[in-house]
């Protein structure tokens, strides 16, 4: 049967499609922790997911080549794109599947702001591994998965799963908890900004290099505390206020001096009502936490009002405990 997938006509190549959903994520919480001899950070991180996605389509094309198309002028085409990765990670660990079903056509509708800090690119690749497991019928779980993510990225693995989750380690550590689906945010960004993710950490690292955690039993304790704690706790009892004046993120400190725009924008959200507001991992979005779409979309007339520059975007959105999701085959 596989093999006949690489000689059936057009028409039949055209059933092996699969349409896909990748969320973004923001950070609700980003601790660094202390650095790792890999050159990463020890991080203790909540992640969630929301109701803003890259759709994917993933299509048998019956050749032994990995095709990518996005309709993103900054998103690379070539083999420095996560999805393309996922693809080439995928045909290299499993050469029979590959040889027997043949390669794909990746097509990336970009919805996710490039360089964001919403993982974009991790959540792109983290919808080619569940599709080309579909796609494939390899059979493989979603904690495999998870772990040939790890290969692609830190957030690969929380994008596969998605949701509300405690991610520790360099942020592949991940333990699920109560999802948290009940809240709205508003997102913002100036669409000629981005903060380069490792220059966001090396910079944290020459500036608070003092701070830094370096005991490996003291890491695991401060590591696990998180789970006991009042953000877990507030999360639990879906509160709202609660979880608003819990928000942190270390990166802020590296980010908001060097990008002005970035802290000006933060303050006028913070102004303008909601949970809470603060920048999503290295930046530069901002986002606000909100009860209510009514109140998110109030919250953004007020900041478009104070901010007018026409580089400034908004999205309102829902938290949600979705991963990737497939929409249709
Ligand atoms: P993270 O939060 O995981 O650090 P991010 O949201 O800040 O990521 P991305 O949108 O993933 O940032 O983009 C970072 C860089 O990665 C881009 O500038 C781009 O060159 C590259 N990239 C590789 N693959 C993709 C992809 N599929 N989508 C977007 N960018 C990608």
């Amino acid at each position: 049967y596989p093999l006949s997938i690489i000689h059936c006509s057009t028409h039949e190549l055209k059933m092996r499609t699969y349409q896909l959903i990748a969320p973004a994520k923001i950070n609700l919480y980003l601790e660094i922790v202390g650095d790792r001899p890999d050159g990463y950070h020890e991080l203790v991180m909540i992640l969630q997911s929301i109701d803003l996605g890259d759709r994917l389509e993933i299509r048998s094309n019956g050749t032994q080549k990995i095709n990518l198309h996005c309709n993103h002028p900054l998103v690379p085409l070539d083999n420095t794109n996560i999805a393309y990765k996922a693809a080439q990670l995928m045909s290299e660990e499993f050469t029979q599947a590959f040889a027997n079903y043949g390669g794909v056509n990746i097509t990336i509708d970009k919805q996710i702001p490039v360089a964001a800090g919403l993982a974009g690119g991790s959540t792109d690749g983290a919808a080619v591994l569940v599709g080309l497991n579909l796609l494939w019928e390899l059979g493989l779980t979603i904690p495999q998965l998870q772990k040939l993510g790890e290969k692609l990225g830190s957030d690969v693995p929380f994008c596969v799963s998605g949701g509300t989750a405690i991610a520790t380690g360099r942020g592949e550590k991940l333990d699920a908890i109560q999802d948290l689906d009940n809240l709205w945010v508003v997102l913002a960004k100036y669409n000629n900004l981005s903060v380069s993710t490792p220059w966001a950490y090396k910079t944290y690292k020459q500036q608070f290099a003092e701070t830094y955690i370096n005991d490996r039993e003291e890491i695991k304790s401060r590591s696990s505390h998180i789970h006991s704690g009042s953000f877990v706790q507030a999360i639990s009892h879906k509160d709202g206020e609660k979880i608003g004046q819990l928000l942190h993120n270390d990166l802020e400190k590296v980010v908001l001096p060097e990008y002005t725009q970035v802290t000006q924008l933060r303050d006028i959200l913070q102004q303008a009502g909601g949970l809470g507001t603060m920048m999503s991992g290295s930046g530069p979005t901002v986002f606000t936490l909100c009860q209510s779409q009514t109140e998110a979309e109030t919250i953004k007339k007020i900041a478009r009002e104070k901010i007018e520059d026409p580089n400034l975007e908004f999205w309102v959105t829902q938290l949600s405990s979705n991963g990737v999701s497939i929409i249709s085959e």
